[in-house]
Parts: C-alpha cells; structure tokens; sequence
C-alpha cells in the first residue's frame, strides 16, 4: 500500500539511516510504534529502523553509531541529538541456531535470532506496530492487517494473546498503555486472557517494569493509564506502593491529582522530572512511616529522615528505582516541613534552595489534594512574588522554643496555623 505521510512528522534521521542502509544494498523500512503514529496523524516520539543488516554491518555503515542491548542487540545511530535505533529482523526463537531462551513459563529472555522481515513481523506485540514503511518507495507493508485495524480504533495481538502475554508478561502493560494514550480499543481477544494472566507481571525484572512504568507515567496519559490499569488488575505487580496509596482517599486524590498535573505538563511541550513523579507516588507511604516514628519517640525530622531511608529501601528497591532519583526525592521530602516554617530568616533560606521550585510544586498539590490548608500554599505563592519588604511583613512571629527568644516582628501576624 502507498502511502504519503506529511514530511514534517517524519524525522530526517529516520532517512538518512534507510538511504544509507539501502545505499550499502540493505532493505530498510522505518518500523513499529513510528508508523503507527503517522497513520494515526501524530508526532511519533522516535524512530525505529529494522533492517537485514546485522549489527555489526550497520555499525560499519554509520560512523556515529554503537551496538548496544544484551536481551535485544540493537544499533544506536546518531544524526544531531536525534538517536535511530535499528534492529536487525528477527526470527522465531524456537529455531535451533543464533542466541534464544526460554523459560518453563513460556517467557522469553534472550532473543538475538535474525530471520526474515515475515519473521519480525510475525513477532512484534500488536497489528498496529507491525507496519513497516519504506521511505524510498513510500509504500507500507502490512503484515497482520494494521492499517485497517488503526482506521477501526482497535488494538489487537498479533497470533493467540494468551502465548503472546506469557512470552513477555509487560504486554499486558503496553496494550494498556498504547490504548489509553493512542485511544485505541483494546480487541475482546487481546483483552480477555489479562485478568488472568495478570500476576505473571512478578516474575518481571523490576528493572523492566520500571522502564515501562516510566513511559507510562510521562507519556501524557498517565491519569488514563493508572486508571485502566486498576481497572484491570494490573496495578498489583505493578505499583506495589500504589496498592496502599489508592485505598485511602486522601492519598488516591494526591496520586491523581500529581498524574494529572504531569499529564497537563507533557502535553504542553513542557518536560517532566521522574524524581518529582516518584516522590509523589510514595509521598503517603512516606507519611505513614514518618507517623510512625513520631509515635515511636523520634523528634520530627530525625524521624522523617528515618522513614525516607525505609521507604526509599523498600519501595524504590521494589520498583528498581535508579540512585539518580532517589536522592532527589528524598531531597523534594525533606524540603516539606521547611515550607511550614514561616517565621525570622528561614523562609528567604528556602527560596534559594537549588530545589525551592520543586518542593513547592509539592507543597501546592499537598494543600489541593486536602492533606494541608490551602492557605500555606497560597502564602509561598504570595511570599515568592512579594519585594523585599512585603516579605519580611509576611512573616509569623518566631514560636521555636530552641532558639534564643527574638522579639516577634510584627504583633499583629497572623497566628500559626499548623
Ligand atoms: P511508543 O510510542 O511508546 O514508543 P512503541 O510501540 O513504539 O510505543 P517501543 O517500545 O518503542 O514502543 O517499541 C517499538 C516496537 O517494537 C513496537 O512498535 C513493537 O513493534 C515492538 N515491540 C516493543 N515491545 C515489544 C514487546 N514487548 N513484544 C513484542 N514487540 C514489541
Ligand atoms: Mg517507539
């Protein structure tokens, strides 16, 4: 099938990596979520390129490119800041020769077979991302029936679902995901084995269900994903934390009211801080643990300090949550009781802090969702805007007990509220 797609949806990098592929005498085809998104008119977020090269020959043919990946060997070649990946086709991995494994489960977790474009096709997830464009030819080839199931709105696995789900459990994520963020129906076959097969999502890497976690929550329809995933079942292996989270109102409206936020971000342009995302997904948990060793003894921030390490150790570890966000996490909490404090210097302290803007962002859905009285939060808004001496008139009057006894500023302040 021929088909035109607007020149500016697709990525001159996408090209440049077929015309050189084909140029060394390769086929090339730009492949999967990348062509799906074109016929469905959107911006793809990247490109994939497949290919009977191998990688090692597409290395050869890019300067700027490396081999990378050990479950899936594929080949990052580099024009500008845009990244192509491309993949050698693949073949059946219960084909004796090349690198495949599989597990008693039917799961597979090495899978370095080549094998002919009818081969890739056939193991890709879903119709819709086994389409496989050629830029020179501009034509489509479709294997499985995807262009017509796109133009119908459905979302449908390739070959028995029940197989498909139980060769890679994340599946089942990812036709959550795609529906809720293509708006896509999920077909009755491709949807029905799920509720059953749902808990296969344990035996997954944690490191696995993190990347997709990821590309759940920042892909602009986190709100819509998180629901369908309840719905589903799906959130048990998933969002261990989340389980606990979303039976307590209060921590169901924060949660949701953060996805929403997040969602509003990306779909304006804007980018979105993993570290930000976590802190709130664990924010209750945090709570809960904190509570505790306040009940325990603990003066406040040592035990705030002692329930960001627990959690931090139990649900971060769960969730395979990578270093680099968890000390910014943990830097967004231990900013939170500081934005109570509204009295002598301290407040001007925090609005240099290096994290000031994130923890008040924070602070702002701590107050929407009920957890603290709106007025707090109003009063950062009003003290970060206000000049010099509008600040100082905003402060409260210094009720710390440690500290050498100061004369309040302003008798008429008013009077803590927390
Ligand atoms: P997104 O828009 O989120 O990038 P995508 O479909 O492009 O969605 P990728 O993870 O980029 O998702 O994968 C690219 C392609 O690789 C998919 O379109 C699909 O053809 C194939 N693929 C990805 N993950 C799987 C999987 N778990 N099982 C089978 N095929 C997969
Ligand atoms: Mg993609």
């Amino acid at each position: 099938r021929r088909v035109l797609f607007r020149s500016d949806l697709l990525s001159n990098a996408a090209l440049k990596t077929t015309e050189g592929l084909h140029k060394a005498g390769f086929e090339a085809y730009i492949v999967g979520g990348a062509v799906r998104d074109l016929l469905l008119n959107r911006t793809p977020k990247d490109f994939d390129v497949a290919t009977d090269a191998t990688p090692e020959e597409v290395n050869r043919i890019f300067r700027r490119s490396r081999i990378i990946g050990k479950r899936f060997r594929l080949v990052h070649v580099l024009f500008g800041d845009e990244t192509i990946e491309v993949s050698t086709f693949r073949g059946s991995h219960l084909e004796a020769e090349g690198d495949s494994k599989v597990t008693d489960s039917g799961r597979i977790i090495r899978d370095n077979v080549f094998g002919s474009i009818v081969d890739d096709a056939i193991r890709r997830d879903f119709t819709a991302n086994a389409l496989y464009y050629d830029p020179a030819s501009q034509e489509v080839l479709d294997f499985h029936n995807g262009y017509a199931d796109i133009k119908a709105g459905i979302l449908r696995m390739i070959g028995k679902p029940e197989t498909r789900y139980a060769e890679d459990p994340v599946r089942m994520l990812r036709a959550v995901r795609l529906s809720a963020k293509l708006g896509l129906k999920i077909e009755p076959n491709t949807q029905a084995p799920i509720a059953k097969m749902a808990d296969l999502l344990q035996d997954v890497p944690p490191s696995r269900l993190f990347d997709e976690m990821l590309k759940l929550f920042l892909s602009g329809h986190a709100m819509k994903s998180v629901t369908a995933l309840r719905e589903q079942h799906l959130h048990h292996g998933l969002l261990p934390m989340l389980d606990v989270v979303l039976e307590q109102p209060m921590g169901e409206r924060f949660v949701m009211l953060a996805l929403q936020n997040t969602d509003d971000r990306i779909l304006s342009g804007k980018s979105a801080n993993p570290s930000f995302l976590f802190a709130t997904l664990l924010w209750h948990e945090m709570l809960a643990a904190w509570e505790l060793y306040k009940k325990e003894g603990h003066h406040a921030i040592p035990a705030l300090h002692m329930a960001m390490t627990e959690v931090i150790a139990t649900q971060a570890e769960k969730l395979a949550i990578h270093n680099r966000y968890t000390a910014t996490m943990k830097e967004i909490w231990g900013l939170q009781p500081r934005f109570e404090q509204r009295a002598g210097k301290r407040p001007f302290g925090l609005l240099t802090h290096p994290r000031y803007r994130a923890g008040y962002d924070f602070l702002l859905l701590r107050c929407e969702s009920g957890e603290l009285p709106m007025e707090l939060g109003e009063w950062w808004t009003a003290f970060a805007e206000a000049d010099g001496d509008t600040r100082t008139s905003m402060l409260q009057a210094d009720t710390s007990p440690k500290k050498r006894r100061r004369k309040p500023r302003k008798k008429t302040s008013a009077p803590e509220t927390l």
